[in-house]
């Protein structure tokens, strides 16, 4: 059956169903499916109606909706991947059996980190015996450096790590949620723990931050700011602050 050309994908199906998830719906098919697609785990996803597909679909049931990566959806969309094993996976995620979503990323050259309005290049921190900022050079010439990052909520609970280039984001959060080249967790329904923006190839930024560890807090309140606090007391205020070189030890 041939297909005519026109519009590349109706906002409503043939039951008048919107493409657009309920936030309350989508939320619950991300906690379940563990903030990461169901079968690899990658936190870049879309909302697949699986069970029936979108074409049928006379509401959002959040148990016939799966999280699928491009990579997997694309497979399933030129049948190298049954519905049947989709269902399973939705049943139990690949996320849920590791803790984590994860993403590779594109970085080229030493990474920049910046925490807010400031700036990190070669200059790790360590927080409390926790290493929050580490970056070491590729394992041989000519392949990337290596960034390592530890992000916690404002109870010092893990919320995502970066090991090597890949950000492992925790699938204990309230909500984790990726868009617009984004990172977002949030402890709460307006509790943004970490916002961090991916800019490839130079590094990352951290647009929102609220974390614990020990008896320090660090946060970016906005994209401006970069707060170190001990006991209560700010011990760092920068905003457009540049570390090059420099190693902060705070234990
Ligand atoms: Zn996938």
């Amino acid at each position: 059956m041939g297909r005519k050309p026109g519009p590349r994908k109706s906002e409503v199906n043939r039951h008048g169903l919107s493409r657009d998830i309920p936030a309350d719906r989508a939320l619950r098919v991300r906690r379940e499916c563990g903030f990461g697609c169901v079968l690899c785990g990658k936190s870049v996803v879309h909302y697949d109606h699986f069970n029936p597909e979108f074409k049928d679909a006379t509401d959002h049931d959040p148990a016939g909706i799966a999280l699928l990566c491009g990579g997997c959806h694309d497979e399933k969309s030129r049948k190298y991947l049954s519905t049947a094993t989709i269902a399973g996976a939705r049943l139990n995620p690949l996320c849920k059996r590791t803790g984590f979503s994860w993403k590779k990323l594109g970085l080229q050259g030493e990474p920049i980190v910046d925490l807010g309005g400031a700036q990190f290049r070669r200059s790790p921190i360590q927080i409390a015996g926790r290493r929050l900022l580490e970056v070491k050079p590729g394992e041989e010439p000519g392949v990337p450096f290596r960034l390592s990052a530890l992000f916690t909520n404002a109870v010092g609970h893990e919320v995502l790590r970066i090991e090597d280039n890949i950000w492992k984001a925790s699938t204990g959060s309230w909500d984790v949620a990726c868009e617009g080249g984004r990172i977002s967790i949030r402890s709460g329904l307006s509790d943004y723990c970490l916002i961090l923006r991916a800019m490839p190839p130079e590094g990352v930024k951290v647009e929102r931050l609220d974390m614990r560890l020990g008896d320090y807090h660090v946060q970016c309140p906005d994209e401006e700011t970069f707060l170190l606090l001990h006991q209560g007391r700010v011990i760092i205020d920068a905003r457009y602050g540049v570390f090059d070189g420099v190693e902060l030890i705070f234990d």
